[in-house]
Parts: C-alpha cells; sequence; structure tokens
C-alpha cells in the first residue's frame, strides 16, 4: 500500500464521524503522491502522520445569558494545527452547523493556504456552534466576551492570530479584541480584520473577495481573455460574495445571481450591489428583499437553483459542499469556463472531478480565496512595525500575492506532470514549504 492511503486508511481510523475532514484529507494527500514518492525521507520521518495531526486542539465550553436572562451554553474550539512556517492563523466561524470536523478541515486546507501566500504563517482554526443571526447586538456582545474569556489564554501575536470566518465579522472582532485587550492588557495585533481606528488594515474586508477576481483575471489573462463581458454567478451574500461581486463588476462583468441561506436571486440585468450592501451589511436582512426592491429579479426558494443559471464564470463564495456533482454537470452544460472557489471546499469531491474532467479552469479554495489570510498578514506586518499603509499599497500587494500564487501553482502543476490541474498544483507548492520547514525542525 502506498504511504499516502496507508496515511488517510489510519487516519480515517483514528478520526471516525468526521466527514468534512476526511473530505479535505482526501483531496489533498491523494495528491501529495507525486512529491512523496520523490522524498522517502518523509515517511522515514513520519511526516504525513504528522502533518494530519493537529499540534492542539482546545475545546471549551462558552456559558453566556441571553436578553431573556437564561443562561445559554454552546462549544468554543480552537484547532491550531500547523506552526512549522509561522504562528498559526486562521479565522473563527460562528454558525450552528460547526463542530470538531469542520474545523479540523478549515484548519488542515489553512495550513496549505497560508504556505501559498509566500508569508510565514501557520495554520489554525476556530469557531463556534453559536449562531449570530437573530440575535441582539448585546446578546453578540456576551457571547464574544465569554468566547475570549477562555480563548485568551491560548492566542497572542506571536502564537497563534484568529480573524473572522462565517458569522465572524467586523462587529465580532470587535468584542473579542476588546475583550482581549480588558484581560491581557496589551493592545497587540492578536486577531485581524480589526476595526481602522484599532489597528486594522485598509483592504482587509474586501480581501478575499478582491483577491479571489484578481486570481481569476489572471487565469483569464493567460488566456488571452478577460472578465469583460462575462456573466458570473456568485454563491452566497457575505464578506467574500459582496466584494468578488464589486471587484468583478468593477472589471466589466454582469453578475446576475447571488443567495443567502434560505434563497437565490436572479437580476437577468445585473445585481444592484449597494442594494445587497444595504441588505446585508447594514440591515443584516434577508436577500429575498432585493426582488421586492428591485424590478425585473426574481427570487426563488432554496439554493441549489443557482447552479442552474447560464454563466461564464461561476464564484462560489459561501460554504463547504455547496456544489455537488449533479450541480457541477449542469455548469457544466450551461457553458461555464471558470470556476475559482471563494469559499472553502464549496465542491465536493465528486464536482471536482466533473470539472477537471469537462477542462474547464477550476481554481481550488486554498489557493483563490488565500487573498484574506494574506492581507490578515498584512495587517500583522503593519501592526508589529507600528505602521499604516494606503489602500492602493494594501491592495497592490495583495494584487501581487493573488497574481504570484496563480504562477507558483500553475508551475507546480507543469513540473509534476499535471498542467492545468491546480488541485494538485496549489496541494504541491503549498506542501514542499511546510514539509522543509518541518524536516528542519526534526521530529517535534
Ligand atoms: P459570511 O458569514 O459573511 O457570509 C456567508 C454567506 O454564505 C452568507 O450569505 C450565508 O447566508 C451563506 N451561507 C452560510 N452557510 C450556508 C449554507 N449552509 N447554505 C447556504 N448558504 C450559506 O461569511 P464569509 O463571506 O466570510 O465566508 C464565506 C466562505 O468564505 C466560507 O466558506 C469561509 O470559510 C470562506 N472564507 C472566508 C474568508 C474571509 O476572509 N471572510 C477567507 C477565506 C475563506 P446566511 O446569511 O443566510 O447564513
Amino acid at each position: 500500500m502506498k504511504y499516502v492511503d496507508k496515511v488517510l486508511e489510519n487516519l480515517k481510523k483514528q478520526n471516525p464521524n468526521e466527514p468534512e475532514f476526511h473530505q479535505a484529507a482526501t483531496e489533498i494527500l491523494t495528491t501529495l503522491a507525486p512529491i512523496v514518492e520523490k522524498h522517502p525521507e518523509y515517511e522515514a520521518a513520519g511526516l504525513l502522520e504528522r502533518f494530519v495531526e493537529p499540534e492542539r486542539v482546545i475545546m471549551f465550553r462558552v456559558p453566556w445569558v441571553d436578553d431573556n436572562g437564561k443562561v445559554q451554553v454552546n462549544k468554543g474550539y480552537r484547532v491550531q494545527f500547523n506552526s512549522a512556517i509561522g504562528p498559526y492563523k486562521g479565522g473563527l466561524r460562528f454558525h450552528p452547523s460547526v463542530n470538531l470536523s469542520i474545523i479540523k478541515f478549515l484548519g488542515l486546507e489553512q495550513i496549505l493556504k497560508n504556505s501559498l501566500t509566500g508569508l510565514p504563517i501557520g495554520g489554525g482554526k476556530g469557531g463556534s456552534d453559536f449562531d449570530p443571526k437573530g440575535k441582539s447586538d448585546r446578546e453578540v456582545m456576551a457571547f464574544c466576551q465569554s468566547f475570549m474569556t477562555e480563548l485568551y489564554r491560548h492566542i497572542g501575536a506571536d502564537t497563534d492570530v484568529p480573524a473572522g470566518d462565517i458569522g465572524v465579522g467586523g462587529r465580532e472582532i470587535g468584542y473579542l479584541f476588546g475583550q482581549y485587550k480588558r484581560i491581557r492588557d496589551e493592545h497587540v495585533g492578536v486577531l485581524t480584520g480589526r476595526g481602522l481606528t484599532y489597528g486594522g488594515s485598509l483592504v482587509r474586508t474586501e480581501a478575499t473577495g478582491y483577491g479571489l477576481v484578481y486570481i481569476t483575471e489572471e487565469a483569464l489573462k493567460m488566456r488571452g481573455d478577460s472578465f469583460n463581458g462575462k456573466t458570473v454567478v456568485i454563491s452566497g451574500s457575505g464578506n467574500v460574495a459582496i466584494y468578488a461581486c464589486e471587484k468583478a463588476q468593477s472589471l466589466g462583468a454582469k453578475v446576475v445571481a447571488m443567495y443567502d441561506s434560505n434563497g437565490y436571486i436572479y437580476d437577468p440585468d445585473g445585481i444592484k450591489l449597494d442594494i445587497i450592501k444595504d441588505i446585508k451589511e447594514v440591515k443584516r436582512g434577508r436577500i429575498k428583499e432585493y426582488a421586492e426592491r428591485v424590478s425585473g429579479a426574481e427570487y426563488h426558494v432554496g439554493c441549489k437553483g443557482i447552479w442552474s443559471i447560464p454563466c461564464d464564470v461561476a464564484l462560489p463564495c459561501a460554504t463547504q459542499n455547496e456544489i455537488d456533482a449533479e450541480s457541477a454537470g449542469l455548469l457544466v452544460k450551461n457553458g461555464v469556463k471558470y470556476v475559482a472557489e471563494g469559499a472553502n471546499m464549496p465542491s465536493t469531491l465528486e464536482a471536482i472531478e466533473v470539472f477537471q474532467k469537462s477542462g474547464i479552469v477550476f481554481l481550488p479554495a486554498k489557493a483563490a480565496n488565500a487573498g484574506g489570510v494574506a492581507t490578515s498578514a498584512l495587517e500583522m506586518a503593519q501592526s508589529s512595525g507600528r505602521m499604516f499603509w494606503s489602500f492602493a499599497e494594501v491592495d497592490a500587494k495583495l494584487k501581487n500575492i493573488m497574481v504570484n500564487i496563480y504562477h507558483n501553482i500553475d508551475n507546480a502543476a507543469k513540473e509534476y506532470g499535471y498542467e492545468g490541474n491546480y488541485v494538485m498544483g496549489a496541494n504541491i507548492a503549498g506542501f514542499i514549504k511546510v514539509a522543509t520547514a518541518m524536516m528542519a525542525h526534526g521530529i517535534v
């Protein structure tokens, strides 16, 4: 049995009931076979066994009191997965679906994503099954303060630097940072995605969505094409989706559909993003309202139908496994040419196979959505250096990082004989740096 298969089999045995973690590990490990075969010393050093085992898993109780005076208890998680190339870095997700399997899949992906940015950051991820939706600001604050009252002892500007993810935006980061500062009496870069008045970086809010479009733009450019005139479908209507839409539109694309977890809107004239921002960022409302405010726009209950809309470019920006093989087949049948993942693991393994067999350009999450964490690392650099860079400066650095990632994964895929296979390219390019650092550190 091949080394990667042995490690995968053992991982499934040792971590039962963690389907998302198995899925991410399968996607990664099966593509690492060529590099592992080239380096027999990895097996001798148990490198893959160590790579798939988090350095530390922290799970804790988060008690808080709701507006009715009732005590609520949620689960808190922080998985410090790999610190070989830098302090743990990765977001916090607050969503009722959060469990250890989801945090571990996100953490494993994060190791390679962070490596691909070219910046010195290790991989981690965390969160809670707390649902901020429908909660008052006071309830969100009470939860965040309780969450940080445990988490503070495990993180630090040079140890582990969390950021946002689903359900964790500027408001939540503010409350989390406030509580950290209060307990530790330290105003340091311990969280990224901070507000601009207390150590945040310009472009961090836009970074994941903009970065997604920058890398896709480079893939288009290398094929003599551009976003201009392209029809684009974007799933989600949160942070990543909104800024992907903004940048794609600024490059001349027509974005015709978006969704939230209840249903999708289709606007054949092109989405009016100011209305989406008003509904989602200002009012924290439901996307259904868009069709009530814009004539000619349609609202459909349920999310899946969005993938039946013909488009040139699809940017899944909501959540894991939102595109299955059937949806992938529909996209291909209706003429999609580029799929770039803004969300983490939005395509199932079977969907990826459909995309790759059909020869469309498929840019996997760990490369395509790395702009967020890359800009977080730029925020860390500004915090450490007590500096504040201009929007144009950070945006230029972000674009440069995304263009470099594209060429890095393209070259890695070619070097190993898998030209155009960016899943292989991203996994191999990300892994080499981490593996080299782990080998240098000895058995730790
Ligand atoms: P937000 O919470 O801002 O937005 C999430 C969006 O996805 C919302 O529109 C939400 O709808 C929708 N959504 C969430 N869960 C589901 C579901 N089960 N079914 C359908 N729709 C769903 O999160 P982000 O935009 O920050 O994150 C989106 C994705 O991008 C995630 O996969 C995240 O891991 C990834 N990502 C985010 C980064 C960042 O910088 N923020 C960086 C890299 C990756 P609703 O409001 O109805 O819940």
